[in-house]
């Protein structure tokens, strides 16, 4: 099931890939007290920051790409994080697609990074410093091994689970999507403090990266949290079922009409066209 379901994303993203969304034209953050709103898949923000672009302790992929925006608490929390890694001499950290200037839905690529709450970032920590021609063209490393089953042991390094974990912990954070390979992994080498596993959840794809989702500010009142991910660490038979063949006859599921945008991004996107 999960393969065809993968066939099925495919389709989907390569269908709709072709025009730009009203969201893709907003180039500045929308005046305002940072605000997310909606769901993490169906939303929007007012007010959001941009994360800046030169510090020393973390670097921006594909800086033309103005995908650095983000409500307070996430460009918080990346500082944050980058902080730690820094102290711990692990390396620099590479930031991937927060999202646009007043969030929204990408053409393609993303599904959620709507409301300012997610991050993708790379599972691996160079000891020097990127140039500015290879943060326009990132190499992503894949972790996972063709298998699908198996992290790459040569690029499975104790830095990367340590910045996995160091995000987990974070009391922001709420889940965070890796390949199930990767949560294998993880599930392998942690010891007795497993309580964090329980936010990192597998997913497709997330082969070279890891995507970060923060909780609802308090203060954002039209933000949607999802659900908690299930009691326990997540490592037993919800983990293996993704390494599973497909059960015969089953199907994949049907596509879902995407239900409308809440009423607060409508009139964010009706006043911008104005
Ligand atoms: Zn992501």
């Amino acid at each position: 099931m999960k393969k065809a379901l993968v066939g099925l994303l495919v389709f989907f993203v390569s269908a709709t890939a072709f025009a730009a969304t009203p969201w893709q034209k907003i180039s500045h953050p929308v005046t305002g007290s940072p605000q997310s709103i909606g769901a993490f898949s169906n939303g929007c923000i007012v007010g959001a920051h941009e994360l800046p672009l030169n510090d020393a302790r973390y670097q921006v992929m594909r800086p033309d790409q103005r995908r650095y925006f983000g409500h307070p608490d996430l460009v918080m929390f990346i500082q944050r994080l980058s902080n730690q890694v820094h102290q711990l001499e692990l390396g620099t950290v590479l930031i991937g697609d927060m999202g646009m200037a007043a969030g929204g839905r990408f053409s393609s690529g993303h599904a959620s990074h709507q409301t300012g709450l997610d991050v993708d970032i790379f599972l691996q920590l160079p000891k020097t410093r990127w140039t500015p021609s290879q943060l326009l063209k990132p190499q992503a490393l894949d972790l996972v091994a063709s298998d699908d089953k198996h992290v790459v042991q040569r690029l499975w390094q104790p830095e990367i689970y340590s910045l996995i974990k160091l995000a987990a912990i974070d009391n922001d954070v709420t889940r965070i999507f890796v390949n199930p390979a990767i949560k294998q992994q993880l599930c392998l080498d942690a010891g007795a403090d497993r309580d964090w596993l329980r936010k990192v959840r597998p997913w497709f794809a997330h082969r070279a990266h890891m995507h970060v989702r923060l909780r609802c500010p308090a203060d954002s009142l039209e933000c949607e949290d999802q659900p908690l991910p299930p009691p326990g660490d997540g490592c037993g038979a919800e983990l293996q079922s993704w390494f599973a063949p497909p059960a015969p006859g089953s199907k994949p599921p049907k596509k879902k009409t995407p239900p409308p945008i809440p009423a607060s991004c409508q009139a964010l996107l009706d006043s911008h066209e104005l």
